[in-house]
């Protein structure tokens, strides 16, 4: 699983310079990265266990249409053993590739916030942080100090109600959990998080409320879907590609 195209429905593709991780919160409990590692051993030699792949590196410089790419789908960007050196690098590709978005999504929210000073954020890499419960809203406090153009809110899986103070925060994205022990999710917590996005005017993105498969209960929220992207992207995008969303 070098590269892959993905059917998350705000991502186009995935970029894994490295995979393997460890758990830190509730969200992580059905990790289904972990799940991939088991199902695909002869992919992941080393299972979930953090491995570099430095041959990976360059491959969206070789991507030549323009894409949104998930970055560490397989892991955690700031992950306690990724080495300060070779997350430069990373950001060196990335830099180098005005062409696509790149969406960076941590749980490491107080590593995150260390490191974020000794980078240069490109305009072209967005910046978010999984919130699963209340209890981890404060990851938000870290993010907003990031000097990244898009910060976003991955609140997915969503275990509880969320309150968010949403000040300096661009987009936001809810989903329900899926898998054989799928936990549930209340309508009216994705409800009120997308009348706190309507409220602070940021972009809300329903992405499935989950089930034993992703797409079983599909993704609608009162008789429609909620697509929306931060301003900065739909700035990029012809009156085509918009109306396509
Ligand atoms: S941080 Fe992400 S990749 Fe790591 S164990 Fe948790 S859910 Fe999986």
């Amino acid at each position: 699983m070098a590269s892959t195209k993905t059917g998350i429905e705000w991502t186009d593709k995935t970029w894994n310079p490295t995979t393997g991780c460890n758990k830190v919160s509730p969200g992580c409990k059905h990790c289904y990265a972990e799940e991939i590692t088991r199902r695909f051993k002869g992919t992941f030699p080393n299972g979930f266990t953090f491995t570099i792949h430095e041959e990976r590196l360059q491959q969206p410089r070789t991507w030549k249409k323009p894409s949104r790419i998930f970055v560490n789908s397989m892991s955690d960007l700031f992950h306690e053993q990724m080495p300060l050196s070779y997350l430069e690098r990373i950001f060196e590709v990335m830099a180098d590739c005005p062409q696509h978005v790149f969406q960076v999504l941590t749980k490491r929210a107080e590593r995150l916030s260390e490191i974020a000073p000794y980078l240069d954020w490109p305009d072209n890499v967005w910046m978010g942080v999984s919130v699963e419960t209340q209890k981890y809203a404060y990851r938000i406090d870290h993010l907003r100090e990031v000097d990244a153009k898009v910060r976003f809110l991955s609140c997915e899986p969503l275990l509880g109600p969320l309150e968010l103070d949403l000040t300096g925060i661009h987009w936001v994205i809810t989903g329900g959990e899926s898998g054989k022990n799928h936990r549930p999710i209340d309508e009216n917590w994705v409800r009120s998080i997308r009348d706190q996005c309507l409220e602070s005017k940021v972009a809300f993105f329903h992405k499935q409320w989950g089930g034993s498969t992703p797409k079983k209960n599909g993704r609608m929220l009162d008789g429609r879907s909620w697509d929306e992207m931060p301003a900065v992207y739909r700035e990029l995008l012809t009156d085509e590609e918009l109306n396509a969303i």
